[in-house]
């Protein structure tokens, strides 16, 4: 009794086992590979273990698509996806249970982008929430802002090659869309960022891009152009080696919510981020309605910590694999 007036979130309702999902006679892995049936909310290699392991995957078809499968439907009525923005084709899951509805984002923005319709927040009564930026300083600037300073950017820089670092994934595509759109330019990509940029096409989404490799990209090399490169390269030395290499200025960036809490090797940092801040993923657990809430993925365990101490009745994804329902089982 002492441990349910200490810990009243964990009741002994069996909706979640280990962090799993139990609806219909299933246990459904959540962004993980430890059960039969997996949701993998979105196309982001941290996200997509289901995918090397042969499970029984409930996705989006952008994301079966972008993960190089044909789409697959899942036989669980109990079971409905709504979008989350974040990334192309990333998608909450939303489950009535015998304990309630139960809702997880996986990672989320509430805010359209080029390539997303921002999230849905879902009325639930247990709500797993991705808490990456669930901390009271962790706040973005207005997103389409931080777009016209960057498109400026690009127009006051048009002497010099402009080197971007996002991942190949989901930033990339989004920055692709955004120079096209904004700058009537077409960027420079890798090999591997153009292999997925020809997924979303097959999804229907136009972008405009030169892939690194063809004679086109190589001419652009010639005069001031703008790239897009793995973050890992966006910083001054690999921006003064390039520049010795094409004859001409090269200027760094990276498009980053880190951008807004730390500073990086570059000439301009953009905190451009794909996730809700803290603002946001507050405004979700409001407007849900939900009783409990489970913070997922990094930085869950002070997440969790924070809105105890505003009276939300939370717990981190990790204190759910601890047996403690076991225990009160
Ligand atoms: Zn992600």
């Amino acid at each position: 009794m002492l441990f349910y007036s200490l810990h009243p979130f964990f009741s002994r309702d069996q909706m979640l086992n280990d962090g799993k999902l139990s609806v219909g006679g299933v246990l459904i892995s959540l962004d993980d590979s430890r059960s039969e049936t997996c949701f993998v909310s979105h196309a982001h290699s941290d996200h997509t273990s289901a995918f090397l392991k042969n499970r029984k995957i409930i996705a989006s078809e952008e994301t079966f698509t972008l993960m190089g499968r044909a789409p697959e439907k899942h036989p669980i009525p109990e079971v409905s996806l709504a979008s989350a923005g974040h990334m192309f084709g990333a998608r909450q899951l939303l489950a009535e249970t015998e304990s309630g509805r139960f809702a997880y984002t996986g990672d989320f923005s509430l805010h359209d982008s080029y390539t997303a319709k921002g999230a849905k927040i879902l009325e639930c009564d247990t709500l797993m929430i991705d808490s990456t930026y669930c901390m009271p300083h962790m706040r973005f600037p207005d997103r389409w802002q931080v777009m016209s300073t960057m498109e400026k950017f690009v127009r006051q820089n048009s002497g010099a090659t402009l080197l971007f670092g996002a991942y190949a994934s989901g930033k990339t595509q989004e920055l692709i869309s955004f120079f096209n759109r904004e700058c009537a330019v077409a960027p420079l990509i890798s090999g591997r960022a153009a292999e997925i940029s020809a997924r979303y096409e097959k999804c229907g989404l136009r972008l405009d891009y030169l892939a690194a490799g063809t004679p086109e990209a190589d001419e652009a090399k010639s005069r001031p152009h703008v790239e897009i490169t793995t973050p890992m390269h966006a910083n001054f030395a690999y921006g003064a080696k390039l520049s010795a290499s094409y004859g001409h200025k090269v200027k760094t960036a990276v498009a980053t919510g880190w951008a807004a809490f730390a500073r990086f090797p570059v000439d301009e940092a953009f905190p451009l981020s794909d996730h809700a801040d803290f603002i946001d993923t507050m405004r979700y657990i409001h407007e849900s309605g939900a009783k409990k809430v489970i913070c997922a993925n990094s930085g869950s365990k002070s997440a969790a910590d924070y809105l105890r101490g505003i009276g939300v009745n939370a717990a981190a994804k990790e204190e759910l694999g601890k047996g403690v329902q076991a225990i009160l089982a």
